[in-house]
């Protein structure tokens, strides 16, 4: 469903991904993981050409990444991203926010802008607040507000970078029961996160990364138990 081949990305003289080859299979879940600084997000914005690449090949459902116009548009309206700041519409109540790309983008009618975006408010637990203000929920409510408004529009891949990174700690949860639902329905995931447990449970495959390079790509119980990597070892050992 994604697939990254020989990507490079620089920054100046920064070179931020480094040959990067990698795939992520339609319904599975990847996480990706490593240190600050050496990577994730450039790739996560990579995958949806908020970041242009240098060099190599990045296809989302077998189609490469155009660089420009309707066709980057459409590809980028099958994936869905979510990032550490919520990035709601202020002036926008919470129904309206799930409902502004359908109508923009897709097209749809309000009628069924409106029953759809009801539809994954339910799903998101939060069909009670759809006519409040974004300032008005706290901020694990508000980030499942930016999933729900993400999956308005039927994307195939999700991206989600650190969605729960800026969350007080008793609001995590709630967000990861989301993702995991999501997960467990058969989406498409790559999803950079310090989640630990949420990396066991819901994770197909665990990414590491490090200085822009993929150094190991494995399932979670060999990541976690056996990492292969001095690097790998240098991590977990600093945050498990
Ligand atoms: P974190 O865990 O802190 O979010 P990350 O793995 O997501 O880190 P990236 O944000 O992808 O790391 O950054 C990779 C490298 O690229 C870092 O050295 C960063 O300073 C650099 N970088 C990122 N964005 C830019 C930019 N717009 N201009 C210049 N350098 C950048
Ligand atoms: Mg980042």
């Amino acid at each position: 469903m994604i697939k990254a081949a020989a990507v490079n990305k620089f920054f100046g003289d920064l070179h931020v991904l480094k040959e990067i080859d990698f795939e992520v299979e339609r319904g599975q879940v990847v996480v990706v993981l490593g240190p600050s600084g050496s990577g994730k997000s450039t790739l996560c914005r990579a995958i949806n050409r908020l970041e242009p690449i240098n060099s190599g090949e990045i296809a989302v459902d077998g189609k490469p990444l155009p660089a420009e116009g309707k066709e980057l548009a459409a590809l980028r309206a099958d994936v869905g991203m979510v990032f550490q700041s919520f990035n709601l519409f202020a002036h926008k109540s919470i129904l309206d926010n799930v409902m502004l790309a359908p109508l923009k983008v897709r097209k749809v009618s309000s009628t069924e802008a409106r029953k759809k975006a009801m539809e994954l408010l339910e799903r998101v637990g939060i069909a009670n607040q759809a006519d409040k203000y974004p300032a008005q929920l706290s901020g694990g409510q508000q980030q499942r507000v930016a999933i729900a408004r993400a999956l308005a529009m039927n994307p195939k891949v999700m991206l989600f970078d650190e969605p729960t990174s800026a969350l007080d700690p008793e609001m995590v949860q709630e967000v990861l029961d989301v993702m995991t639902d999501l997960a467990k329905e058969g989406m498409t995931m790559l999803v950079v996160t310090h989640e630990m447990g949420f990396a066991r449970r819901a994770a197909h495959r665990v990414v590491f990364m490090s200085e822009g390079e993929i150094v190991e790509d494995s399932s979670p119980e060999e990541f976690f138990t056996a990492p292969k990597s001095d690097r790998a070892k240098d991590f977990l050992g600093k945050i498990l």
